[in-house]
């Protein structure tokens, strides 16, 4: 799989800007394209149009898992299975997906697959790329340094099997021993358990949200997740951060990196409450009181 020319790339509307830029530097360099992937007004892929964007030139599908935007769950094993089918492979941004789902990389059938320490209640600068063996096998290093060869003169080199291919250089240890203390934890805790607490606070949060009168949820797929998109009528997203972070409230508010997406909803920011394991019932309640107290002062 070489991307050259013009070649073409499929990326969702709602990526994360991780997942667009290298594609679109990539595209730079090659003369190649990304073509996006259309989502619906309730932030779902639309994959009548996603399967006929194939044509000869199509190389590559790079799409997120779950949306850090929308909360979307994107049908991963459907779009992964189209893609196959035209001989294409897939990498799927698992970022939002590795705290939230559990999940297993073989059913989905994906051919890559990344995720990041930090949204896993792990260190900073760590996460993950998964690939299939054949895949990774047939790639050359993207970095040289020591530890990562089998032999090396003057005139040429030969490299060490995976992964030591890929990992040059003296490795982020102490990160990577950090990390795997985050997935013990996740894990003793139960992915299932924190699927479930998570689907029934954001069911709770998701009605009181759109209870509040001139509030306007962001993300209203079928499937999806803990993360809660909304803007409110008249108020800015920023002031109205500042005033429930004065609370001990933390929202998010601005483009989350994702602009493309909040471009189709004719946005440029919105709040955004990430449920995580750790939440409950009464921290939505807080969310939403302390909405309401501040609303005709921001
Ligand atoms: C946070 C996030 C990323 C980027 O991860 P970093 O480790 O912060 O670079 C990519 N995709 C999604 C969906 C994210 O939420």
């Amino acid at each position: 799989m070489i991307i050259n020319g013009q070649d073409e790339i499929l990326v969702s509307q709602m990526e994360h800007h991780s997942n667009i830029v290298p594609w679109q530097m990539l595209c730079h360099k090659k003369g190649s394209r990304i073509v996006p992937i259309p989502i619906n007004d309730k932030g779902e892929i639309i994959l009548e149009e996603y399967e006929k964007l194939f044509s000869p030139r199509t190389k590559m599908v790079a799409i997120t898992q779950v949306s850090n935007v929308l909360g979307t769950i994107n049908p991963i094993r459907e779009i992964v299975a189209i893609a196959h089918s035209h001989g294409v492979c897939v990498l799927v941004d698992g970022a939002q997906a590795a705290p939230h789902l559990s999940t297993d990389v073989r059913e989905l059938d994906a051919d890559f697959y990344t995720l990041s320490g930090h949204k896993m209640y792990g260190p900073t600068g760590i996460g993950v790329l998964y690939g299939k063996k054949a895949l990774l096998d047939s790639m050359p290093p993207w970095q040289g340094g020591g530890g990562m060869i089998k032999d090396v003169d003057f005139d040429k080199t030969v490299y060490m099997d995976l992964p030591y291919k890929f990992e040059a250089g003296t490795g982020n240890i102490a990160d990577a021993v950090a990390l795997g203390t985050a997935v013990d934890y996740i894990e003793e805790i139960g992915m299932n358990n924190i699927e479930c607490h998570e689907q029934e606070l954001t069911k709770y949060a998701m009605e009181a949200l759109s209870a509040i009168k001139g509030s306007y949820t962001i993300g209203n797929a079928y499937n999806k997740t803990s993360v809660l998109s909304f803007i409110l009528d008249g108020v800015s997203p920023q002031k109205m951060a500042e005033l429930l972070d004065s609370e001990g409230i933390a929202v998010r508010a601005g483009h989350h990196c994702a602009q493309p997406v909040l471009k189709h909803f004719g946005l440029s920011s919105t709040l955004r409450a990430s449920i995580g394991l750790y939440n409950t019932y009464e921290d939505i309640d807080a969310l939403v009181k302390g909405i309401i107290k501040h609303r005709y002062k921001s």
